[in-house]
């Protein structure tokens, strides 16, 4: 996604990039509106849908836990079932 606004050098907040109209960045900022979610909360999602790598408690038992809760994930064969911790919901991302 091409940033429409760039942080003010001697100034708290940001500027419109040279080119940038006002309504391209009021039509930008009204569609995060319509999300209904602050920034915080996106980063949020956005970091729980990054794939990380589990913690290997016991690999020979299929033993793992949640690198961001801490929640046990049991691994059978197929790893391709807990895409997502059943607890907090991040990404899980299994070696190939
Ligand atoms: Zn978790």
């Amino acid at each position: 996604m091409e940033r429409l606004t760039h942080k003010a050098r001697y100034e708290a907040g940001y500027k419109l990039n040279k080119g940038v109209k006002e309504w391209q960045a009021a039509d930008r900022l009204g569609a995060y509106e319509n999300t209904g979610l602050t920034p915080q909360e996106i980063m949020e999602l956005k970091e729980r849908d990054t794939a990380k790598a589990p913690i290997d408690v016991d690999e020979d038992y299929g033993f793992f836990t949640c690198p961001s809760c801490g929640e046990a994930i049991y691994a059978s064969d197929d790893f391709e079932s807990h895409k997502f911790c059943l607890n907090c919901g991040q990404r899980i991302k299994w070696e190939e």
